[in-house]
């Protein structure tokens, strides 16, 4: 029997979403991509002209910066899972409002719950706020926070940083951050499970 894959479920009902009326003005949704692999989340801001063309999350000039971002740090983006805050292009590329925002809140959360991942890279400031309303993106980049049980991590928008080179040191520099933050996990993780199976290894042979 064939199991349905639970993301690809999910993507299909997001392609169908006429939740709010930016489905009208764009070509198609936008559901995002990737996989739970890395148990990274990146979520961005609202698809643009090239991933509204292509129903792809960043394939354009700041997708573009973000490859070579998650590259630096050894990361292939299939590795980790790719969305944004609203799933459809807003009319010439304007910021998404709060109603649009809180109408696609439902896939955000099904995806966190798809996907289960321990940290997500907030990338600008719409999805900063769907954790830290009312933050400062220059004074909390870069800077991990736990919340419920997951790891926010904000950093600025690649966009920000094609427009704004000094930007885009500090978006190298959280990178670097954040990648030995998930080494760190990641060793954590590895010495708890041996702690953890030590007993019943001795039970074998006690
Ligand atoms: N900017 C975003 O926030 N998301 C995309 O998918 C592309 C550009």
């Amino acid at each position: 029997m064939i199991v349905p894959d639970p993301l690809e479920l999910l993507a299909a009902e997001i392609r169908a979403c006429t939740r709010c009326p930016l489905y009208k003005g764009a070509r198609q949704a936008v559901p995002g991509e990737g996989s739970a692999e890395a148990g990274i989340l990146f979520l961005g801001e609202a698809p643009g002209y090239n991933e509204d063309v292509q129903g792809r999350p960043f394939v354009g000039a700041a997708g573009q910066l973000l490859d070579q971002l998650l590259a630096g740090i050894g990361l292939d983006r299939s590795k980790v899972f790719i969305t944004n805050v609203v799933r459809h292009r807003p009319p010439e590329n304007r910021d998404p409002l709060p109603d649009e925002i809180e109408a696609c809140d439902a896939w955000f959360r099904a995806h966190v719950e798809a996907l289960r991942p321990k940290v997500v890279v907030t990338l600008g400031r719409f999805a900063m706020y769907k954790f830290l309303p009312g933050e400062s993106i220059t004074r909390i980049h870069g800077k991990a926070r736990r919340i419920a049980d997951v790891t926010v991590f904000p950093m600025f928008h690649p966009a920000a940083a094609l427009h704004q080179p000094s930007l885009r040191a500090e978006l190298e520099k959280d990178f670097q951050t954040l990648a030995q933050m998930i080494a760190t996990e990641q060793t954590t993780e590895k010495k708890e499970t041996v702690v953890a199976q030590t007993p019943k290894q001795l039970d074998l042979f006690g």
